[in-house]
Parts: C-alpha cells; sequence; structure tokens
C-alpha cells in the first residue's frame, strides 16, 4: 500500500469533526510530499530541529503539529511556524513559548498534556498541575490554550487503553465546565496513534496522531 493509499483508508474511518495528524518524525521530507501531493495538510513532529528543517523545504500551507516532549531551549525553533503545540507539560515551556510567540508576534495554540499511561516514563501533567497552569494562563498573552493530549499505555489490553482515553477526555470536560464554558476554542482532545485510533475516536477523540500506519515502520 501507498501513502496515498493508507491516507485515504485512514481518512475514511474518521468521522467527519475529527482530524488526522500525520506523524512523520524520523521520516524524509519525500515522504511527506508523498503525503501532501494526496492531500494531507496536518505534519507532526516530535524534535524541534528536524520539524524547523522540514518546514523550510515544504510548501507553507501544511500545518505543524509539534508533539514530542519540548525542552524550553528548543522552543525558538518552532516559535515562527508552529500550529499547535501537543506537549505544553510544565509552566516552564508554557512561559517559554509565551516569550518565543511574543517575539515573532504570534499567539500559539496549545494543548496540555496530561499522563495517563501506566508507564512512568511518559511525560505529562496531572489535574492539580494542568489547572495551576490554567490559573495564571491570563497572564501569557501569545499563547491559547486550546485542549489537552495524552498517550495511553503501549499494552494490547484495549480495556485499560479505553479506560486512560475515558480518563482524559472527563479531564477535558472537567475543566472545559471550570474554565472554558464560554471558550468555543478550548475543544481538542488529542489521543489515538497508530495502534489504538479506533478505541481513541469512539472515546471522544478531536484529533488522531498516526504514524506507522500512513509512513510505514521507523527504522
Ligand atoms: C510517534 C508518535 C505518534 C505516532 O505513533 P504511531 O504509533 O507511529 O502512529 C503519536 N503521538 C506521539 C506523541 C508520538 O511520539
Amino acid at each position: 500500500m501507498s501513502i496515498k493509499d493508507n491516507l485515504h483508508h485512514i481518512e475514511k474511518e474518521l468521522p467527519p469533526m475529527v482530524r488526522l495528524v500525520a506523524v512523520s518524525k524520523t521520516k524524509p521530507v519525500e515522504a511527506i510530499e508523498e503525503a501532501y501531493a494526496a492531500g494531507q495538510r496536518v505534519f507532526g513532529e516530535n524534535k524541534a530541529q528536524e520539524m524547523a528543517l522540514k518546514y523550510e523545504q515544504l510548501p507553507r500551507d501544511i500545518e505543524w503539529h509539534f508533539i514530542g516532549h519540548l525542552q524550553t531551549n528548543k522552543v525558538k525553533y518552532i516559535a515562527p511556524f508552529v500550529s499547535l503545540i501537543h506537549s505544553v507539560d510544565s509552566l516552564k515551556v508554557l512561559k517559554e513559548i509565551n516569550k518565543q510567540a511574543g517575539k515573532n508576534k504570534r499567539v500559539i495554540d496549545c494543548l496540555l498534556q496530561f499522563h495517563i499511561a501506566e508507564e512512568a516514563t511518559k511525560f505529562g501533567l496531572n489535574m492539580e498541575e494542568a489547572e495551576e497552569i490554567i490559573g495564571v494562563k491570563d497572564d501569557f498573552a501569545n499563547v491559547k490554550l486550546v485542549g489537552v493530549m495524552g498517550m495511553a499505555t503501549f499494552t494490547p489490553d484495549k480495556a485499560q487503553v479505553r479506560r486512560e482515553f475515558k480518563q482524559l477526555h472527563s479531564y477535558f470536560e472537567i475543566l472545559k465546565k471550570k474554565f472554558f464554558v464560554d471558550d468555543e476554542l478550548f475543544r481538542e482532545v488529542s489521543m489515538g496513534m497508530s495502534g489504538d485510533y479506533s478505541i481513541a475516536v469512539e472515546e471522544g477523540s478531536t484529533l488522531v496522531r498516526i504514524g506507522t500506519l500512513i509512513f510505514g515502520k521507523r527504522g
């Protein structure tokens, strides 16, 4: 199957309100061009410099989503062009995003990344930490919080994955009610990857991040 076939197959499975982020990390520019030619415009990367290099070489109407852990000293590489940062996991990084967005005269959309998996290795906030960040969000004129993101445990146990996605969706609902009732821009729930996106969609995902199923295995 070609990249184009893979994309069309996935798009057929997704409800119209769910957007596909094609995760192109580690893949060459040619692979992204192939997906672009098939109509894909949203791409996800998890390394700041790699994303900046690809941005330079590819069409300007691509929407670049940053999906990996973001170190504060790397924010400057992506601040001029990034469309959405999925992975805000500290106040410190949000402050830096605000600063770099300001330098570029931009407002950068961001998601709060929650820790929902059992694995201790995955980055992310708990509810208390998220509320702490939201509490000071008005100090940051150049960032806009538009939702939440999370990664489920890497396990064949579908019931567990579903529980974790339900958990993330409930965090979204709680924050929405408490802080963003009148803010229609706070609406994104980024969850679901190649192995679990169908479950994520059933549990209310609005953004699925899919790499392997589109581009094949990474080296
Ligand atoms: C790599 C990655 C993905 C895509 O994973 P696949 O299993 O290849 O679909 C999604 N989200 C994040 C945060 C990633 O790092």
